[in-house]
């Protein structure tokens, strides 16, 4: 039997998706590449500490997936949430946990990046200048530019250990919520694995859909397992 989560006219619904709802577009998650990257603990490149000390091997690990995220095309799980967007209006609110821009190929509007975007970079001293749009490909720490108070450029990426982006937004889009669709997030990476609790707080319906249950399974009031581009494009009923 296909499921099917009803949407009525009066619900506000908050989505936080991660690496999984990009795996069908063909970008691995840290945990189908085993954690490793060229032999290093994917969390020995993306610190704040790996960054001091060999900016190099950060531009060369954020330069590779820069290259395959421009290669790589929405699926039919990003459609699908633009297309919900588009019936709720402002009603909808998507947080993404992915530094990829497939959520904003696909269509979505009202959503935010809260570990950083790939296609962005930002000020290494961290001198207030706002992130700009940066897509290149470096082949060489020599080419990384250099922001106007003379610090080395670096990725708009929220390290390990640094505090992620718009939680302040985060939190009153999720106070606001009646229900709360998580997709493609295994639950370990904190904050983003307690949206869920926050959500129960106030009595929200919260949904999961992925393969395998996530390790925060038991606060979620429905689990959905599937492959996010199969379940999502026939998940949602209901008038909106
Ligand atoms: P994660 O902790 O979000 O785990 C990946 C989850 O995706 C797993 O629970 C897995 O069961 C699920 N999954 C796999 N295939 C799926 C599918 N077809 N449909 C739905 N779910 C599926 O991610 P991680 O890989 O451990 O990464 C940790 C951090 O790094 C997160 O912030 C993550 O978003 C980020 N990351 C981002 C990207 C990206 O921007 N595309 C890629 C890798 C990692
Ligand atoms: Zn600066």
């Amino acid at each position: 039997m296909t499921e099917t989560i009803s949407i009525s006219a009066n619900d506000r619904v908050f989505v936080l998706t991660g690496a999984g709802i990009s795996a069908e577009s063909g970008l691995p998650t840290f945990r189908a590449s085993d954690g490793l990257w060229a032999g290093h603990a994917i969390e020995d490149v993306c610190t704040p500490e790996a960054w001091q000390r060999n900016p190099a091997l950060v531009w060369e690990f954020y330069s590779q997936r820069r290259a395959q995220g421009a290669e790589a095309q929405p699926n039919p799980a990003h459609y699908a949430l633009a297309d919900l967007e588009r019936r709720l209006g402002e009603r909808f609110f998507l947080c993404t946990q992915n530094v990829d821009d497939l959520h904003e190929r696909s269509g979505s509007v009202r959503l935010v990046h809260m570990h950083g975007e790939l296609a962005k970079s930002r000020c290494g001293d961290e001198c207030g200048e706002p992130p700009v749009e940066d897509r290149t490909v470096y082949k060489s720490l020599g080419e990384v530019g250099r922001c106007s108070c003379g610090a080395r450029m670096r990725p708009h990426i929220v390290f390990f250990g640094e505090i992620p982006l718009e939680m302040g937004r985060i939190e009153a889009e999720i106070d606001k919520a009646t229900l709360m669709l998580v997709v493609g997030t295994s639950g370990s990476v904190y904050p983003a694995a307690s949206f869920v609790h926050w959500a129960r707080q106030h009595g929200a319906r919260t949904v999961y859909v992925g393969p395998e249950k996530p390790l925060n399974a038991s606060a979620f009031t429905h689990v959905v397992e599937g492959k996010a581009g199969e379940v999502l494009p026939g998940l949602f009923q209901g008038t909106c």
